[in-house]
């Protein structure tokens, strides 16, 4: 099935139930996978927000994170990987792919939630830095992790990991950290 969500003389937007794969096919009437963004001649894979964790708020996005704020115009996440100590995330409301596809206004709102969530973990945690990673090459819904590194802490001075799968936290133990990134959020 295929729905046809808008269309401009700029914008086409088309979603299918299976998942988007990585291409760069045009597309086409047999377009089978995914959403196709045909932005001034330029042609984007995307994900099918049907099967999105933030847009459907699904059982693998509570695996993964949990939420503590609503923003200007996203939502706040401690992340339950807990390596890198105080990480979070902010995930955009809409589902966007890029920064770039924002408006102005959408990215400075967007912007500065990102910053008023960093602020906190620096006031919460007092990191050396805190890392901004937006990757998502195959979940097209802009979202920014956000890695605070530590001096003698893990991977300092180089990349975050995605996730380490070595750092879990219990259930008060994450309630109290949220507690304390809200109390300077
Ligand atoms: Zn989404």
């Amino acid at each position: 099935m295929r729905d046809c969500f808008a269309v401009s003389e700029e914008l086409l937007i088309f979603a299918a139930n299976l998942p988007a794969t990585e291409t760069d096919t045009p597309a086409t009437d047999g377009l089978t996978n995914g959403q196709i963004i045909n932005f001034q001649n330029n042609i984007i894979m995307y994900s099918d927000p049907k099967e999105c964790l933030y847009c459907t708020n699904n059982e693998t996005l509570h695996n993964l994170m949990i939420e503590f704020a609503t923003l200007r115009v996203s939502r706040a996440f401690l992340f339950k990987e807990q390596t890198y100590r105080g990480r979070c995330l902010v995930a955009y409301n809409g589902h966007v792919n890029d920064l770039n596809e924002l408006s102005d206004e959408e990215r400075n709102d967007f912007m500065a939630d990102v910053a008023q969530v960093t602020r906190a973990m620096q006031k919460a945690f007092n990191p050396e830095k805190i890392n901004y990673g937006a990757y998502s090459d195959k979940l097209s819904h802009l979202h920014f992790h956000l890695a605070p590194k530590y001096v003698d802490g893990p991977d300092y001075g180089g990349t975050f990991q995605m996730n380490p799968g070595k750092v879990y936290l219990t259930d008060a133990e994450y309630q109290e950290m949220i507690e304390k990134i809200k109390a300077v959020l």
